[in-house]
């Protein structure tokens, strides 16, 4: 662990904060712009939204007055945009900063108080598909180099952008990218804007992503449906016994059931573990913003807290299932069915070792002789950051001066999967994780929303880790 050196105070930063508040309309128009791009990278929407939110990030960078906006392109991917500020100097930090435009399918648009990609204000929020994750991100970039543009004409610090097209696919190109424009990427520190604070007005620093390892497994039984009066009973079906085999994921608690999946799990150190009890977790409120119904239970190891279940421990969840409808069922034996599984992993987990483990146990377990195939997706490793040194408390500083309340330090139970080897890529700057979603925001599901007052203050936050990163020099690995 490194120790920061005493840390000039930033000077009076009134004008960049007044520059920002004057020009939030033209950012939060710049977000809305965004939010109504269907940027959907999931296959089977259309690629041609998510070039269109590329070429819209590009053509705000540049109108913001950063410079070299441009588009990269990695075959078979998404695009991703870059550009650059480098004007501080070679005595400045140059930091990178991250955030996607890419979203998650809306699911059902019915389901939604307002349509998805029709930003709509209420109560303070504003609501619409990557309203919060991550177009609010793009924004905060946009925001923070823009008041120090306005009210300076220059940045203490030298930026470099990178807004990738497919982080919610899993980043599968990211090596590809990585391998072609790691000069463009190159920083002492990256700020990644695409996570979340403890509640709303407390503001966070992630420390602690899990890992992730998604697949398709499909279960065949026959060549084709028939009867189920005439064959059930001694003809197997498939759909029965992929439920049957997925039953066995998970044990009566919940909690992950495949012998051997959680034998490289690191356990959490006494530091780590003080770090989660110091925070003020509540569990009813907890189960409020999950929607959890009435008499329905917490799963998970319960010799584990919560936020140890959230943070630092696998999971095994069934997403999705390809199965006759209800609505066009028939009374007929189903000859195949298959099922997407979603599994977190905790920091140790290797995720080729997970999967490789949850394959042989699915083709082990299946009932009656029936064919399964194990289709991998996405694989990321858990990451984990310490949550000390001179970014760390450039980052605790920026944040409480913007929020006017301490920063917490916390985990979060989703993945990115770009953070282990972008750090790994560029040599270990310091990535600091943070972002504008809270407990209500929704991220990937109905009605998701931005706190617009949190997010005027990861706005300001940000603008200000600029001028505290400057004034303690952070460079790459610490010092
Ligand atoms: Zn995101």
């Amino acid at each position: 662990m490194t120790t920061a050196p005493a840390a000039e105070p930033p000077a009076d930063l009134s004008d960049v904060r007044d520059a920002l508040a004057a020009r939030l309309p033209v950012h939060r128009a710049d977000l809305e712009a965004l939010v109504r791009i269907p940027s959907v990278s999931a296959p089977g929407h259309d690629p041609a939204a998510v070039r269109a939110a590329a070429e819209a990030v590009r053509d705000l960078l540049a109108a913001r007055g950063v410079e070299h906006a441009r588009v990269l392109e990695v075959e078979g991917s998404h695009p991703a945009v870059a550009a650059d500020h480098l004007h501080a100097g070679p005595d400045a930090p140059t930091v990178l900063l991250y955030a996607h435009h890419d979203v998650q399918p809306p699911g059902d648009p019915a389901r939604w108080t307002s349509p998805p990609f029709e930003p709509t204000e209420r109560a303070g929020r504003l609501y619409g598909r990557g309203a919060a994750d991550d177009k609010a991100g793009i924004a905060v970039h946009l925001a923070a180099l823009d008041a120090w543009l306005q009210a300076r004409g220059a940045v203490p610090v030298n930026l470099r952008v990178v807004v990738e097209g497919e982080e919610e696919t899993g980043s599968a190109h990211l090596d590809a990218l990585l391998a072609r424009h790691a000069a463009d990427l190159d920083a002492d520190v990256v700020v990644v804007t695409d996570s979340m604070n403890w509640k709303v007005g407390t503001p966070a620093l992630t420390y602690l992503l899990r890992g992730l390892v998604d697949c398709v497994v499909e279960v065949r039984a026959l060549d084709h449906a028939v009867h189920s009066g005439m064959y059930g009973g001694a003809v197997p079906d498939a759909l029965t016994g992929l439920v049957r085999l997925l039953g066995g994921l998970v044990d009566d608690d919940g909690a992950v059931a495949v012998p051997g999946f959680a034998d490289d799990v690191r356990p959490a150190s006494a530091q780590e573990r003080d770090r989660v009890a110091a925070l003020d977790f509540d569990e009813q409120a907890f189960r409020e913003e999950a929607g959890v119904l009435p008499g329905v239970r917490l799963v998970g190891d319960p010799a584990a807290t919560v936020l140890e279940r959230l943070w630092a421990r696998p999971t095994a969840t069934v997403i999705g299932v390809d199965a006759p409808s209800v609505a066009a069922s028939s009374n007929t034996l189903v000859p195949s069915a298959r099922a997407r599984l979603s599994l977190r992993l905790a920091p140790g987990q290797d995720p080729d070792r997970a999967l490789a483990v949850l394959t042989d146990w699915l083709r082990g377990s299946v009932p009656w002789g029936l064919h399964v195939d194990v289709t991998p997706g996405a694989r990321a490793r858990a990451f984990v950051t310490d949550p000390s040194g001179p970014a760390a408390e450039a980052t605790d500083a920026a944040l409480g001066r913007a929020y006017g309340r301490p920063a917490v330090h916390i985990g979060v139970g989703g993945s990115i999967p770009l953070l282990e080897p972008l750090q790994r890529a560029l040599g270990g700057p310091a990535v600091l994780l943070t972002g504008v979603e809270d407990p209500d925001t929704r991220a990937h599901g109905i009605d998701e929303s931005l706190h617009l007052g949190d997010w005027h203050r990861a706005c300001l936050a940000e603008a200000y880790l600029f001028a505290e990163l400057a004034a303690r020099g952070v460079r790459r690995g610490g010092a």
